[in-house]
């Protein structure tokens, strides 16, 4: 499959690799948009969030454990953001499921 993240997550293409475990990997954004900019993704292949089935419920639940433990582990102690980028509309350019975590800066609202 030509999948950008896929290929991230078989280490077929390097990656700035925060954490790693049999269903998710963390890694930095290639295009950092705050101090603090890591994207998690299951290493499953699931096109975005909107592809989501119940049987996936487990590794979303899982990410978010891994995002909370890892923004505390980078001392993003104030606060972080996360965000899912969802088809064309909402921005998403990679059709790999991920969410952003960005901190390090306050964030504002609303995003545009
Ligand atoms: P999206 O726009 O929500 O789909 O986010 C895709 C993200 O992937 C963007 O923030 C990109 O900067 C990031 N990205 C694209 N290619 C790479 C890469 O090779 N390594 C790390 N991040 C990447």
């Amino acid at each position: 499959m030509d999948c950008l993240f896929c290929k991230i997550a078989a280490g077929e293409i390097p990656s700035n690799k925060i954490y790693e475990d049999e269903q998710v990997l963390a890694f930095y954004d290639i295009d950092p948009q705050a101090p603090v900019h890591f994207l998690v993704i299951p290493k499953a292949h699931i096109p975005s969030c909107d592809a989501l089935e119940e049987s996936e419920d487990p590794v979303v639940s899982h990410v978010f454990t891994v995002i909370a433990r890892l923004a505390k582990q980078l001392g993003l102690t104030g606060g972080y953001r996360i965000v899912n980028n969802c088809g064309a509309d909402g921005g998403q350019t990679v059709q790999h499921l991920h969410f952003h975590v960005l901190g390090g800066r306050e964030m504002g609202w609303p995003p545009f």
